[in-house]
């Protein structure tokens, strides 16, 4: 089986152990002077992608984000964990942060560039949560999707040039597993349970700073301008405050309160 070329797309987002807080104005998050990482989807995306290189199923693996130069730490993290090289489709400091249409064409001009035979992504990015960008990017390229992936396997004959090979997935669904061929080229999106990503190793991040980093700005990749948004933030909100728990001693007790609140 000749080695496939894998592009995965990858998100710098803030660390999902933050405690997100709307910045003054209720338009933005507070993403300023908190952590960022890797959105953890993405890692499992990448992880998978470094598997089949290490299994010598892929020749190259390709780690592209879109966004200002922040995303650079993003796009290091991902060549320390196996990653071949990256590019940054750089979004210039204080535009309007990319949603996933504007993302998805970009990527998709990257495809179009790099020629990859599969396009991983993660099923959700933690910052937005709009689970969108996989799809719009397949519907973009007219590729056969397989998105919340939990199992992937290649078939013998899928491969770089033939176009013709194909893949088997699972892909988790409401009622359970549902198990799919897709045909090559394809795109994929990574749900938790594909696989335990792996932490980049000390040596591993020094040797990643030797590894192509590509700066493309965004309009040079698309021809022009991106396309406005379609969707407007009206306002963002803290949820409202827990109230306590009150532990009861029995059953009955938990009755007789239910139904002093009206609950019952
Ligand atoms: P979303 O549709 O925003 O929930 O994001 C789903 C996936 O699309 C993420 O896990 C990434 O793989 C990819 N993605 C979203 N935004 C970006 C971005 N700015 N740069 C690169 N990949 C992205």
């Amino acid at each position: 089986m000749a080695p496939l070329k894998v592009l995965v797309g990858v998100k710098r987002v803030i660390d999902f152990a933050v405690k997100v807080r709307v910045a003054p104005g209720g338009h933005k998050v507070q993403d300023q002077g908190v952590k960022h990482s890797l959105n953890p989807f993405c890692e499992i995306a990448l992880e998978e992608a470094v598997r089949l290189r290490e299994r010598g199923q892929a020749n190259e693996v390709i780690a592209a984000s879109v966004g200002t130069r922040q995303s650079q730490d993003a796009l290091r993290t991902a060549l320390a964990v196996g990653a071949d090289r990256a590019v940054l489709v750089e979004v210039p400091e204080g535009a309007e942060p990319p949603g996933p249409r504007q993302v998805a064409l970009a990527l998709a001009k990257l495809v179009e560039r790099e020629r990859p035979l599969l396009v991983m992504l993660g099923k959700q990015a933690i910052d937005d949560d709009c689970n969108q960008t996989g799809q719009i990017l397949a519907a973009i390229l007219d590729w056969p999707q397989g998105t919340f992936l939990s199992q992937l396997d290649l078939d013998p004959g899928s491969g770089s040039g033939s176009g013709s090979g194909s893949i088997r997935i699972q892909r988790e669904v409401d009622g359970g597993l549902e198990r799919l061929r897709l045909r090559l080229p394809a795109l994929l999106t990574a749900d938790l349970r594909l696989n335990q990503p792996r932490y980049a190793t000390l040596p591993n991040i020094m040797k990643a700073k030797k590894k192509p980093l590509e700066l493309l700005p965004l309009e040079k990749l698309l021809g022009g301008p991106p396309p406005a948004s379609r969707l407007r933030v009206l306002r963002l909100e803290e949820p409202p405050v827990r109230q306590g728990a009150q532990r009861v001693e029995s059953v009955a007790e938990l009755v007789e309160r239910l139904a002093a609140a009206g609950r019952l």
